[in-house]
């Protein structure tokens, strides 16, 4: 279903016009209000256009910290008076410290909007009843929530943490839809047998992997459901990106709120958003009104789908490879480790979906072979040269030396929220 037909199908150039009108007021008012951008763009031309965006400098994480202060917890590029944020979210901050996300009522209206795209976009309407399982609390997943109201589902929260009431709500609320990570997901077929479950509708969200074709069709045999994914970026908005049931990417639900670039992640360099295309993905708030950002650079490493999508929606589509944050460089090539995951999903009924890549050196760049466990299903004794075999295809798809070390089943950690893939 699509929630906003005359939006969501406008060919794509209409659109990108339409975010230019809308980007230069946006500019006008970070050199206005924000302390942050008028010091960072004090070089720049006030009256350049989207389509000259790329000459504008990119706005880091580390920057938007530092500008932060027992005086001013929001960053100095806070943009509004105090009784103007109606909602302030944290993010769950991987270095420590959490950073706030504060939002004017439009501001967060314009979050549900977006998100509730994303979430039609897989398929869910009103009459469904979808079971999610993240928390209201703290972080911007909360606010994708609302997304529900919107489109008009019965909504069924069951938060995070407790598996085994999520499993009661299986079965006596019998929901169309489950909300969930992928690796909670995955987790939750070695508990239960799933395929008879009422779940038609798997929606993945909230980390890198849910998309790789053959980690998905363990879930979606698992589940006996189709699985979509959506993604957000804390600092820019909950669920910006909805995959439709074509399963060929994700949508920008966000249009008209956020423009996409995509950059080179070493040099910074803008790439062209053609098919096929890869790079670290680049978002700009087009309508923002507490704490807009320009150029964030999100660390996620997308694949851009631009050939028609049967949906009809237009726009570019995204495919999330890792976080940047995540990548390895063994010996010059680059390794993400949901790629890990995905080549080891390939191997089917002998070995569980839960891997674990335990780098021996500290930082990025490591020798190999790449330590990396493996979980056996539930039940299974490894079969003899599978470890080897599993070894070979990592080095033929990914070309990087592993050492692959077979475990019982169990034996990797499990999380009810994220899953790390990566353990230090
Ligand atoms: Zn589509």
């Amino acid at each position: 279903m699509i929630l906003e037909p005359a939006v969501e199908t406008r060919p794509w150039d209409e659109q990108l016009a339409l975010d230019a009108a809308a980007f230069l007021p946006q500019l006008t008012y970070l050199l206005e209000r924000s302390p942050f951008y008028r010091r960072k763009l004090a070089d720049c031309d006030a009256d350049l256009g989207l389509d000259r965006i790329y000459e504008l400098p990119l706005t880091e994480k580390s920057e938007l910290r530092e500008a932060t202060g027992p005086e001013n917890p929001f960053g100095a590029h806070l943009c509004v008076a105090p009784a103007e944020v109606v909602r302030i979210y944290s993010t769950s901050g991987t270095t420590g410290t959490p950073s706030y996300i504060p939002l004017t009522a439009a501001d967060l209206e314009n979050w549900v909007t977006g998100s509730a795209r994303s979430y039609a976009a897989s398929g869910v309407a009103h009459g469904d009843r979808v079971l999610t399982t993240y928390d209201a609390g703290p972080f911007v997943a909360g606010a994708a929530l609302d997304a529900f109201a919107r489109i008009g589902v019965c909504h069924v929260p069951v938060g995070a943490g407790n598996s085994e009431r999520l499993l009661v709500a299986l079965e006596q609320l019998r929901p169309d839809a489950v909300v969930l990570t992928p690796s909670y997901a995955a987790h939750l077929t070695e508990l239960r047998d799933l395929r008879g479950s009422s779940v038609r509708r798997v929606l993945v969200a909230g980390e890198p992997g849910g998309g790789e074709p053959a980690f998905r069709a363990r879930l979606e045999e698992g589940w006996g459901a189709h699985v979509t994914e959506a993604m957000g970026i804390g600092d820019i908005g909950p669920s910006l990106w909805g995959e439709c049931e074509v399963q060929d990417g994700m949508h920008l639900g966000a249009r008209g709120f956020v423009h996409a670039e995509l950059v080179d992640p070493e040099t910074g360099g803008v790439r062209e958003l053609s098919d096929g295309a890869e790079g670290e993905l680049v978002l700009t708030h087009l309508r923002h009104r507490a704490a807009p950002l320009l150029r964030f650079r999100t660390r996620d490493h997308v694949r851009v789908h631009t050939k028609p999508c049967a949906c009809g929606r237009t726009g570019p589509r995204v495919r999330c490879l890792g976080r940047t944050d995540d990548m390895l460089i063994v010996r010059g090539v680059n390794v993400w480790p949901a790629a890990v995951r995905e080549v080891v999903a390939s191997f089917g009924p002998e070995v569980g979906a839960h891997v674990v890549i335990r780098p021996a050196a500290p930082g990025v760049k490591q020798e190999p072979p790449l330590p990396v466990a493996v979980e056996l299903a539930p039940g299974a004794t490894a079969s003899p040269g599978l470890a080897d075999a599993i070894r070979q295809r990592i080095r033929d798809l990914l070309v990087v030396q592993a050492k692959v070390e077979l475990v019982p089943s169990g034996s990797l950690g499990r999380s009810e929220y994220k899953s790390r893939l990566v353990e230090r």
